[in-house]
């Protein structure tokens, strides 16, 4: 079956008109974060809140004429705020307030620009490989459209909320968890119907008790729209991590996710190159089929590092799959080592910025 490309669903979102503007939603610039992963289509609708009982029908056009096309499995829609509240007038330079984690050492964003290309993967297999040092480690899955950290972590079943305010996360493989996945059943889409899906990551956030970490991976929703650009505005970043594959068209939007967190000041500590060769299950022979080193030439083009490349191999999904990640269950396979190494990198960016001292040193207060 023809697969159904990004244009062909904006195209068919511009038969789609928004009653209040009289003007079609992709015109009006109303679509936004559009991932498009296996046939399954995900994106925003960016509209006034107070508006958002009049957008449902919008809504539900826009998932049946992308659900229509050819090649297409799922389309699903959802209702945002167009805009993140406006900032206090003063301090212009500040940007939207951050939240506060006291007991969070460092939060690094795993992003991409684009969906499919392994974030969740990889995020997972960093997490395990972080934990694996001894570090103590959380996972905020972050992907709205498409949460998966359950599924990768292996984890089921609800997180208890024994004071009915703050919710424990879920954990496993050394790692403390917690996803929109948990919160939702499986066969229903996810519909927010109130719009603001950034205050409910920053609410999975706050209202979590992480405990101390040292470090707070954020499996981040693919692409590098509004809903991206609030969440590195409002969650104090200590670095964040890009995942591409090797072909140009992903790298272009890997770029644009560089852009992002540069605009943001937040430090980008490099990029990952995943599917990075086929490597044969059978005999090992490895198979550069996009051509190689893309993402670590255009890492040092754009003044970044290039932390390291995990090629496409069964056993990487399998696992992933499985809820079994590589690295928790075959932790010397040259994969693991590969995810181990880029993970001692990113720690090793996190403790430069911390001020070094290891995560042991105790707080010096003078005074
Ligand atoms: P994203 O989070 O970018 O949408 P996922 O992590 O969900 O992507 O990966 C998409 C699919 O590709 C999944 O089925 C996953 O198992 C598979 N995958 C990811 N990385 C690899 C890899 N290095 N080798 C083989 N399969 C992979």
């Amino acid at each position: 079956m023809a697969k159904a490309t990004e244009q062909q669903i904006l195209d068919a979102l511009r038969t789609i008109i928004d009653p209040v503007a009289g003007r079609d939603i992709v015109t009006l610039g109303m679509v936004q974060g559009l991932a498009l992963n296996n046939g399954n289509a995900q994106f925003a609708l960016g509209i006034d809140p107070a508006k958002a009982q009049q957008y449902e029908a919008v809504r539900l056009a826009a998932e049946r004429v992308v659900g229509d096309l050819p090649g297409i499995f799922s389309a699903t829609a959802l209702l945002t705020a167009e805009r993140a509240p406006a900032a206090p007038p003063a301090a212009p330079r500040q940007g939207p307030a951050k939240i506060s984690l006291p007991t969070v050492r460092s939060i690094v964003a795993v992003a991409s620009g684009k969906g499919g290309v392994g974030k969740s993967t990889t995020t997972t297999n960093l997490a395990c490989a972080l934990a694996a040092k001894g570090l103590k480690v959380g996972l905020l899955d972050a992907d709205i459209y498409g949460p998966s950290q359950p599924r990768l972590m292996g984890i089921t079943g609800k997180p208890r909320s024994p004071d009915g305010k703050v919710m424990e996360p879920m954990r496993n493989h050394g790692v403390k968890v917690m996803s929109i996945g948990f919160l939702l059943d499986d066969d229903k889409p996810v519909i927010w119907r109130g719009p603001m899906v950034v205050s409910a990551l920053q609410q999975m956030l706050r209202d979590v008790a992480w405990g101390e970490l040292d470090i707070l991976l954020i499996d981040m929703p693919p692409g590098t729209g509004d809903i991206q650009l609030s969440m590195a505005q409002t969650v104090p970043l200590t670095g964040s991590v890009i995942v591409s594959t090797p072909q140009d068209i992903a790298l272009i939007d890997a770029r644009r996710g560089l852009a992002m967190f540069r605009r943001v000041e937040v430090p980008v500590f490099g990029f990952v190159e995943n599917m990075s060769y086929f490597a044969c299950p059978h005999c090992g022979e490895r198979t550069d089929i996009f051509g190689h080193g893309g993402a670590a030439a255009e890492a040092a083009k754009l003044d970044t590092d290039f932390l390291g490349e995990i090629p496409l191999h069964l056993a990487i999904r399998e696992t992933s799959d499985a809820g079994t990640p590589i690295v928790v269950t075959d932790p010397t396979s040259p994969h693991s080592l590969a995810y181990a190494a880029i993970a001692d990198k990113v720690w090793g960016k996190v403790e430069s910025i911390l001020g070094g001292g290891g995560r042991t040193a105790p707080r010096i207060v003078m005074g």
